[in-house]
């Protein structure tokens, strides 16, 4: 047997990558009904939580039991020993444990040689040892108005999420979400009951993702894409005018009616996400900020400021740091960031330096320069910028595979805060492949070659992973299944180029 062979088949199937695969004979074991599982962890939960999951995932009753001995250090690390006689797992957390079963389910193999199998399966006699290189690994969702993101298809994006072990889902709302305090911002016959959206809170939560709530509260406020024209405010409420900049795109700061409107949507989201750890506050790609008659007459830089550190210490108050895009706060004229996304006046970037930094700043890049760097890896100037200032710094790509991968060596090169990788309105079919695959990848253990060596691609695999979490959520139509509703055309197939 060739194990270095084995290794790298074994290894490039498993997403996120692992630090250490060794194959340690040619056996296998077995796993079927009283099949042993021993669990080393000090949460009393760890042992029901292997057994469920083995019912689960192989439909079998094994035995799973405690088992003295001692865990890996890393919070959310985890080891793996098989041995023909019993599946031994050791973590220190509930949340290693479950990394551990999520590796085994990529692990396993049905029974070979026969025609169908009933349930059960075969793991290779191997020793893993796992942790992340990110402890922040986030995964930003937009919910845009049903049935244009799908219920089912969010629920799906944050099982996806758990499965490839990140362990933050920044959801953002996109007028789909009937506020409690104020319905009105939401768009009629597309927006979900405050219930609906508690539910998937709980099931973030139960996959063990932290779920994080945005509001814009600066720019992007018509919670709608600017290329649409569309605003979840303004086409049906149009009485609602002064609580926004002339054109809608952004919040009027200058009118202390907005500060008490955005208040109460904050209460909303506190309330519905159960007090969450961290609030995302938009504050990217602000046009046409501070251009009414009121906002254009005023100091803009000390009302923003006023009304950024005014939140950011309603959300301390309330357990919880705000997080912000880069963008505002990088000039746009700036030759430093060339190539880089920057949108920022000398207004906005002025009031950095006053910027609590408990404030997280999200750094965004979507595209190496291309055509100006042919493929050479960019310096992540701002980024770095961030760091250098103090701030606790999430690096954040998109859909491009070598953008995702260099970001990901970048914040583990740098030591920023983490990642959060975002899909925006492509996130279908291969997109999603490289949201969830390469980003979780990148996440995890960025400078891991393993899934280059597999012989299958890892999007299939993949795409096989993805069938797991449909079986989970007990999809039943040709819709459902797949990560295009339909292979050709029809409403959700998505055209390259749009
Ligand atoms: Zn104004």
């Amino acid at each position: 047997m060739d194990i270095k062979r084995d290794e790298e088949f074994l290894a490039g199937r498993l997403n996120p990558p692992v630090k250490s695969l060794k194959v340690k004979s040619d056996k296998f074991f077995t796993i079927g009904k009283g099949t042993k599982f021993a669990v080393i962890c000090p949460d009393a939960a760890a042992v029901k939580l292997v057994a469920d999951s083995a019912k689960q995932y192989w439909n079998v009753d094994v035995k799973a039991a405690a088992a003295a001995g001692d865990a890996p250090e890393a919070e959310e690390g985890y080891s793996i020993r098989i041995t023909t006689a019993s599946v031994k797992i050791a973590a220190k957390t509930l949340r290693g444990v479950r990394y551990a079963m999520f590796t085994l389910r990529q692990l396993v193999e049905s029974e070979r040689g026969v025609a169908k199998t009933a349930g059960g399966g075969i793991l290779p006699c191997v020793h893993i040892d796992d942790e992340p290189d990110c402890a922040f690994r986030g995964i930003h969702l937009c919910f845009f108005p049903p049935p244009e993101t799908d219920y089912f298809e969010i629920e799906r994006e944050i099982r996806l999420a758990a499965y490839y072990k990140f362990n933050y889902v920044v959801i953002e709302p996109w007028g789909s979400l009937r506020y409690p305090s104020h319905p009105e911002f939401s768009f009629p016959g597309h927006s979900l009951a405050p219930g609906e959206w508690r539910h998937l809170v709980k099931l973030a939560k139960e996959l063990g993702v932290t779920p994080i709530p945005q509001l814009n509260i600066f720019g992007h406020a018509a919670a709608a894409r600017s290329v649409t024209g569309k605003h979840a405010m303004l086409d049906f409420h149009p009485e609602f005018a002064p609580l926004f900049e002339p054109d809608g795109w952004c919040w009027c700061l200058s009118n202390p009616e907005t500060r008490t409107f955005l208040e109460d949507l904050v209460g909303d989201l506190f309330d519905i996400f159960e007090n969450p750890p961290f609030f995302h506050l938009g504050c990217d790609e602000a046009f046409g900020a501070g251009t009414c008659a009121l906002c254009r007459r005023a100091d803009y830089p000390a009302l923003l400021k006023d009304h950024l550190i005014h939140f950011g210490e309603l959300l301390k108050k309330r357990g919880a740091r705000p997080m912000v895009w880069h963008d505002m706060f990088v000039n746009r004229d700036d030759e430093r960031w060339k190539g880089y996304v920057a949108c920022g006046t000398p207004d906005t970037v002025s009031i950095l330096d006053d910027l609590p930094k408990d404030f997280i700043i999200c750094d965004w890049r979507y595209n190496y320069r291309g055509d100006d760097l042919k493929g050479v890896e960019p310096t992540w100037a701002t980024l770095r910028h961030f760091i250098d200032k103090g701030f606790d710094t999430l690096g954040c790509p998109w859909f491009e595979t070598q953008n995702i991968k260099g970001f990901g060596k970048a914040i583990s090169k740098y030591n920023a805060y983490g990642m959060l990788e975002t899909t925006w309105h492509y996130n279908r079919g291969y997109h999603m492949f490289q949201e969830f695959s390469i980003a979780g990848w990148a996440a995890w253990n960025p400078n891991s070659t393993a899934p280059e060596k597999s012989l299958a691609t890892n999007h299939s695999a993949f795409n096989a992973h993805f069938r797991q979490i449909n079986h989970d959520m007990g999809a039943k139509t040709y819709e459902e299944f797949g990560e295009y509703q339909y292979q050709i055309h029809g409403p959700f197939y998505y055209e390259p180029g749009c």
